[in-house]
């Protein structure tokens, strides 16, 4: 069993070498111990050089990193596990440029396995649902400082957001980048990350009038902008938090990237009260997680 618990200098020891997290990956992903997909024998043994099992009776081999983020990497798990420890504890998120400052990386490399955590955090909450008492909201993000602000505003990300009330704190929340502010685009969102028949409280924009007819109960009562922070208080310090996040460590991320950004800091966010986990939540999250290539990440 591996302690789920790991300061700096607990995690040093226990991933100090390839064949530790070589190790730690073999347990994780069969963690009843291993079983030839073959037939079914549970002795293997390990081609270290190959990243591979080998079934004691019928020699048949499974990749240990086939169906993980690693698949197919190039670069030693030892620095994964590092990048997935970095990438978990700093709150304001790690950069490419320093993640490939401190682990001797090519900065393009670090940039693409930044983004293939980024995937599997959020692929780890995309099993999830919001319920119960929900503030939505929608937000700007990214695109130059000039011009109109806010609503309507030209270059700039609409993002749907949807944080959980639970009164004195925030539950689960959700944020979701979008085309622009219409019905279509609103509902999809809606639909996907909200349970059904919930409780939303928006700010009455027109975006949201609808939201009955999805079959939750909305409370849509026009908020004067100096009661926004108590009517829909979660949702605005989210959204506050989020901005700072994406200007503090990345200076602002581009269209096209800004959801797995997001996704990041939402991933973050719903972990806030398992900090010490988090890295073996999110090492397991980046085993279950679905391959992605550069390719695709690239967009
Ligand atoms: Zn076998």
């Amino acid at each position: 069993m591996i302690q789920s618990d790991l300061s700096l200098l607990q995690f040093k020891k226990r991933f100090a070498s390839e064949r530790a997290c070589e190790g730690a990956l073999e347990k994780l992903r069969w963690p009843d111990g291993f079983v030839c997909p073959k037939c079914k024998h549970v002795k293997a043994s390990r081609i270290a050089t190959r990243r591979l099992l080998q079934c004691s009776k019928c020699r048949h081999q499974v990749s240990l990193t086939a169906g993980t983020i690693f698949h197919k990497t190039r670069t030693p798990l030892l620095k994964w596990f590092w990048a997935i420890y970095l990438a978990g504890q700093d709150k304001g998120g790690v950069s490419a440029l320093r993640l490939a400052k401190q682990l001797e990386l090519g900065y393009k490399t670090a940039w693409l396995m930044l983004h293939k955590i980024r995937k599997a955090m959020a692929q780890r909450d995309s099993d999830y649902t919001l319920s119960g008492f929900i503030e939505m909201d929608d937000a700007f993000f990214g695109g130059a400082a000039k011009g109109r602000r806010g609503r309507g505003a030209a270059n700039k990300t609409p993002v749907l957001v949807m944080v959980e009330s639970q009164g004195e704190k925030a539950g689960f929340i959700a944020m979701r980048t979008l085309e622009n502010m219409q019905k279509d685009q609103v509902d999809q969102a809606v639909e996907g990350w909200i349970a059904p028949n919930q409780s939303i409280r928006t700010d009455g924009h027109k975006s949201f009038l609808h939201l009955d007819a999805l079959g939750h109960r909305h409370d849509g009562t026009p908020v004067p902008p100096q009661k926004a922070s108590e009517d829909l208080h979660w949702v605005h310090i989210a959204i506050s938090n989020a901005k700072r996040f994406l200007l503090g460590t990345y200076h602002g991320v581009s269209h096209k990237h800004l959801q797995l950004y997001l996704d990041e800091f939402c991933y973050r966010f719903n972990r806030r009260s398992w900090e010490k986990q988090i890295t073996l939540r999110l090492l397991t999250a980046c085993i279950f997680a679905t391959p992605v290539t550069y390719a695709e990440l690239k967009g």
